[in-house]
Parts: C-alpha cells; sequence; structure tokens
C-alpha cells in the first residue's frame, strides 16, 4: 500500500526558452559579495573574504519576473542583478574542473534583499534569512540551456530602474568563478539537480519603489522585466 500526501503540494520551476518543459526548483543558494566593487560598497574586503552563502525558499523563485507587490515589514527594498547557475547534476567536495558540467542553464535573477532588516540582522549577530528569503524574493528569467549558449563567462550585467542605469559591470569580474563557487558549495551541502545558485552582485545595488519598473539583462543569457505594486 502506498502512502500519499495528505494535500498536494506544487514545486516551483523556472521556464526553458525554446521549450515547453520546465526546470524544476529544488533549493536556491546565493553567494554573497562576489564582485570586489560590491564587495567594498557594503564594507567588506575584496581580496581576503573566500566566498559566503545563504540561502532562499525554492518557492521565493518568480519565474519569468513580473509585477510584484512591495513586500510588508521594509522601507529599504534593494534590487540586486545576479548570473544564476541552474544545475542538472550534483555531487559533493568537487573540484572546480569537476563543476562546469553540472550546470544545465542560466538565467538571469535579481536578489531581492529587504536591505534595512538585513542591517539590523548584521548589527545583532542574527540570522539574513528574514532580509534575504522573502516571499517572491528571486525573480528569475526564463532559463537558457549550456547546450544553446554554452558556459558564458564573459558578458555585460546590468540593472535599470525605471529606463535609469543603475548597475553595470561584467560578469568576468565575477571574484570566484561559477566553477569556484560551486566547488567551494559542494564542500558544504551535497548539490543536487534542480539546485539554483545566485552567484553575486556587481556595485549599483539600491531601492526599489512602489511604481518602478526595472530591467535586468546579461549579455548572451537573457533578459528579466519586473515592476513593483504597491504593498497588497
Ligand atoms: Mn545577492
Amino acid at each position: 500500500m502506498s502512502q500519499r500526501h495528505v494535500f498536494a503540494l506544487s514545486r516551483p520551476a523556472l521556464g526553458l526558452r525554446g521549450s515547453d518543459s520546465l526546470f524544476p526548483v529544488r533549493r536556491i543558494f546565493c553567494v554573497g559579495r562576489n564582485y570586489a566593487a560590491h564587495a567594498r560598497e557594503m564594507g567588506g574586503d575584496p581580496e581576503r573574504e573566500p566566498p559566503f552563502f545563504f540561502t532562499k525558499p525554492a518557492d521565493a523563485v518568480v519565474s519569468g519576473g513580473g509585477p510584484i507587490p512591495y513586500p510588508p515589514r521594509t522601507e529599504d527594498l534593494h534590487h540586486e542583478v545576479e548570473l544564476v547557475l541552474a544545475l542538472g547534476q550534483g555531487g559533493q567536495a568537487l573540484a572546480p574542473s569537476a563543476c562546469r558540467a553540472l550546470i544545465y542553464a542560466y538565467g538571469v535573477g535579481v536578489d531581492f534583499t529587504r536591505r534595512d532588516l538585513q542591517r539590523a540582522a548584521k548589527a545583532a549577530g542574527r540570522p539574513w534569512d528574514m532580509a534575504k528569503g522573502f516571499d517572491r524574493s528571486a525573480p528569475c528569467s526564463t532559463l537558457t540551456t549550456a547546450a544553446d549558449i554554452g558556459h558564458p563567462r564573459k558578458g555585460q550585467i546590468g540593472l535599470e530602474v525605471n529606463g535609469e542605469r543603475r548597475q553595470s559591470a561584467d560578469i568576468s569580474d565575477l571574484i570566484w568563478s561559477p566553477e569556484e563557487t560551486l566547488a567551494h558549495l559542494s564542500e558544504l551541502v551535497t548539490l543536487a539537480p534542480g539546485d539554483l545558485v545566485f552567484t553575486g552582485t556587481p556595485a549599483g545595488v539600491g531601492p526599489l519603489l512602489p511604481g518602478d519598473s526595472y530591467r535586468a539583462w546579461i549579455e548572451g543569457v537573457g533578459e528579466l522585466y519586473g515592476e513593483i505594486l504597491p504593498p497588497s
């Protein structure tokens, strides 16, 4: 006799460009301070810090962007545009040279952050979860497969708000490459198919207000559009 769940639970998923299939999302890992200029704007020292990680719930993902309500309990919602890795394979304690093969697809994501809550958590030595892992805090574009575009390691990454440029850099400026990032992360957890990794944001993070619209892009990877609605 097989046991059934007491209610149905659907798995979050992202669209794949040129396909009717969906990429099922297992977990969302995020890298802190992975571009030198952003590490400095957050008060860090990019020369000395190995990568560090935090997570968001899988259902924080918002497939394809679009409108989201301004989140509760913040007066300082920030945008962070990031290259997203979508893993089709997993593993543990991997060498960087073994990690490229894990990446099934790439996307453009925005790591929404309640910066005021993050500041308070840092000051109190408390976890970042409620600053980073709130509802709809991880919009992500339709994914593009490595089979289609290869493994982009350079190209402009940017974000504009209401048509005004806020963030602009190149993914070749990443302190820890996707392969190095996955290798570090695989020392901490066993990576698995369906995992997303937000690889960190360049400098220029800043506030989003109700009524703002944004466009995020990575050359050769994709684009993401969204807007912030009044609080629901
Ligand atoms: Mn981030």
